[in-house]
């Protein structure tokens, strides 16, 4: 019987977050079940060993350094995290062990800053665990075959405890972090935004994929192949958190609805880009595309119409795209500062009258739709970033998602 524990950034940057981290770890702990603790580096930007401001600390988002470097320091705030955390059990009587992503046996491909999860060896943890020992492990990170150490991008912890999970297969994958569980929408910016009791893989997949930062979608990814259950919870209380598992296993949950619309979620950042057909001899419908492409620019909310091509990138893509764009003789209509809004939910699939309320409840009001796509589980609009928060609430009280439970 195994139980994998994540601590997020947040849950591990100060004493008194430390003592309830502490109080979860014991409780598992002494609940019999063997104990694989994945850690991330502590605290947000600013604070003295996040992951950002080891950037910061080279200077110019460590741009001076090679992609292998940079892996080396920003795998270091782990490091740190989980040395604090070893002391602090050691100090309360609770035997435990450090292993770094590549001692776990957490071994990756060769892309340095995102790299995957190709094989976990668990030998090592195995043996730990057996030796009645706390396994504490660095998240975020592992090696490559040959030992080189990688780093497995923004949210990589959560990829670590769900692998970990997938190989030990274990009982549970308990994420814990600052907010209650999953709720209906970011609670940062929707402030009557309600915990689920239940969600299904694909649902929080798909949220997670829309923006909503609370647990990476590759973690989820990998729980739903190995069929893990996964708990996001809140390190600040003992609450039950929210339950991520096949939908139907979730059906039988008290909480669990035939929902139309489950979530909200959201991108900001987003650049709007229009290129007419009209007054060129070139085609957009060929030309736009795959120059985005060659130079790995990833294009969303793509509508190719006879009068030309609508489409977004991120802001931080903008500068590039526009110049490739003039460079190719065309003239864009641009609108930086927009926002992706996504309303998600298995039970839209067929139920007619979902796309009519949405626009109702944005046009009620006066939020401007730039533009909208669909899919079976999902709505998308695009909105300009001043009106994001009140096109969230506004759909939030649309779908009624302050009355769920
Ligand atoms: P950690 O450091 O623990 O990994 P993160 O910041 O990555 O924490 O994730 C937790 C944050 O996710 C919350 O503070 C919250 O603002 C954000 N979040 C976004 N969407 C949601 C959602 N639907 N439910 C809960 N939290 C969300
Ligand atoms: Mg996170």
């Amino acid at each position: 019987m195994v139980t994998v524990q994540k601590f997020g950034g947040t849950s591990l940057s100060d004493a008194d977050a430390r003592g309830h981290v502490l109080r979860h770890i014991r409780r598992e702990y002494e609940a019999g079940a063997g104990l694989v603790v994945v850690v991330s580096a502590m605290g947000r930007r600013g604070e003295p060993y996040a992951t950002d401001t080891l950037l910061e600390w080279i200077g110019a988002n460590g741009a001076g350094l090679a992609e292998r470097e940079k892996d080396l320091l920003m795998s270091c705030g782990e490091l740190i995290s989980a040395a604090t955390l070893c002391s602090l059990l050691g100090a309360h009587d609770l035997p435990s062990v450090v292993l770094t992503g590549a001692q776990a046996g957490i071994v990756t491909d060769n892309k340095f800053g995102a790299a995957r999860i190709v094989e976990v060896k668990t030998e090592r943890i195995l043996a730990s665990l057996a030796q009645g020992k706390i396994v504490i492990v660095t998240g975020f990170q592992g090696a490559t075959a040959d030992g080189e150490i990688t780093t497995l991008g923004r949210g990589g912890s959560d990829t670590s405890a769900t692998a970990l999970g997938a190989a030990l297969q274990a009982d549970v994958v308990d994420i814990y972090t600052d907010v209650d569980g999953i709720l209906t929408a970011d609670p940062r910016v929707v402030s009557e935004a309600r915990q689920l009791a239940v969600v299904s893989y694909d649902e929080i997949c798909n949220m997670a994929h829309n923006g909503a930062k609370v647990i990476h979608p590759r973690a989820v990814e990998i729980a739903m192949k190995a069929g893990i259950p996964v708990r996001v919870r809140s390190t600040f209380s003992d609450g039950e958190g929210t339950l991520v598992t096949h939908a139907n296993a979730a059906e039988g949950h008290i909480g669990w609805s035939d929902r139309t619309v489950t979530g909200l979620a959201h991108v900001k950042g987003v650049t709007q880009i229009a290129i007419s057909a009209e007054g060129t001899a070139l085609n957009p419908q060929l030309e736009v595309f795959r120059s985005m492409a060659r130079n790995g620019i990833s294009v969303d909310f793509i509508n190719v119409m006879p009068a030309g091509v609508l489409y977004t990138v991120t802001d931080g893509d903008a500068p590039l795209a526009l110049r490739l764009l003039a460079e190719m003789g065309f003239e864009p209509r641009v609108r930086s500062g927009c926002a992706k809004v996504s309303v998600i939910g298995g039970g839209m699939n067929g139920e007619p009258g979902v796309m009519a309320k949405i626009v109702e409840a944005l046009a009620e009001r006066q939020i401007p739709i730039l533009q909208s796509a669909d899919s079976n589980t999902t709505i998308w609009v695009l909105v300009r970033e001043e009106d994001m928060a009140a096109a969230l609430s506004a759909l939030h009280s649309a779908f009624a998602l302050h009355a769920v439970s």
